[in-house]
């Protein structure tokens, strides 16, 4: 009463989808940094991860999850399968709203699955259905969305493009109306959860992930050994952890040249995240069978 101003709302989004549909893209392009890596792979994202995104009249607390997927293939029952896809079950349960995200053009089984998680969870689901940038036939995209809104009850439908980052304004609204109305929980300046040296682990991972053939992303993990402040210039140094004896060379390529590659690109994205000059080391070393062993999982952060 006597005031006119729309009230201030804030609230944890979980966003959910089968892998490779876009979450984390949207997650950064929302929050407006990259918080959460990207890569074109399958099951780049591993960690539940608060994206945080402060806009006009209220704040988002984006949850990043691994996506839900069914265990079989490549993610065959090992132990970083049944870690991932309990992070993502997990990451639904006490939030306020959910995102599921899906390609347009496409609704498969999984997407049934992740859908039927949210409803069962009692959660509003506001649907995004990404990459319309990708779509060949616009006139295709209309009926798309009635069929799959069909006897689903979504609190809202978006067809966008997180990548060219078109339709974000009308989303940002419906999920905003999702939440309820409370004070901002981060400082406007804050951008995530987790630390920089989280961070800085994470990058690397994703010049893994892009860089790597075949199966040997999925037979890496990165592990900060060290991250200290020397005046303006931040020392990080990483250890890449494989499987395997035979995978370290394939690593490292001919003449170390992959392994600086790798760095480089890592570091550049550290530079930009962090705001300062970044000098990394790596290395690679092996622990047998390190991604089926629950303790190691451990030991690596999985799972938190
Ligand atoms: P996630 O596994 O769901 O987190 O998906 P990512 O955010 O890692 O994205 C998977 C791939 O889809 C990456 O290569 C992204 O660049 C790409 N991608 C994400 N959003 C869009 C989009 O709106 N349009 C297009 N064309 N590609 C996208
Ligand atoms: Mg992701």
């Amino acid at each position: 009463p006597g005031n006119n101003e729309a009230p201030h709302r804030c609230g944890s989004v979980a966003v959910v989808g089968r892998p490779n549909v876009g979450k984390s893209t949207l997650v950064n392009a929302l929050v407006g940094a990259k918080v959460s890596i990207v890569s074109n792979r399958p099951q780049t994202t591993r960690h539940r991860l608060l994206g945080i995104a402060t806009v006009p009249g209220g704040q988002m607390l984006l949850v990043d999850t691994p996506g839900l997927h069914r265990e079989q293939g490549r993610f065959k029952a090992s132990a970083m399968s049944r870690v991932m896809n309990r992070t993502a079950r997990g990451a639904v349960e006490d939030v306020d709203a959910a995102v599921l995200v899906v390609e347009a053009g496409r609704w498969d089984e999984e997407d049934t699955l992740a859908f039927n998680v949210l409803h069962d969870a009692g959660v509003p689901v506001v649907l995004v259905v990404n990459k319309v940038d990708r779509l060949k036939d616009k006139t295709t995209l209309l009926p798309f969305l009635a069929e799959v809104a069909k006897d689903r009850d979504f609190a809202a439908v978006h067809p966008i493009s997180a990548l060219k980052r078109k339709g974000l304004d009308d989303l940002v609204a419906d999920i905003l109306a999702q939440l309820p109305e409370a004070p901002p929980v981060y400082d406007e300046d804050e951008i995530t959860d987790r630390s920089q040296r989280f961070l800085a682990g994470e990058l690397v991972r994703e010049q893994l992930m892009r860089q790597l053939g075949d199966e040997l992303p999925y037979a890496t993990t990165v592990e900060i050994e060290r991250f200290a402040e020397d005046g303006a210039l931040l020392r990080i140094g990483a250890v890449i952890w494989v499987e395997r004896e035979g995978q370290k060379p394939i690593v490292i390529g001919k003449g170390g040249a992959r392994l600086r590659e790798i760095g480089s690109k890592a570091r550049q994205q550290m530079e930009r995240l962090f705001g300062r000059k970044v000098f990394l080391e790596t290395w690679v070393r092996v622990r047998e069978g390190w991604s089926d062993d629950e303790a190691a999982l451990k030991a690596f952060g999985y799972g938190q």
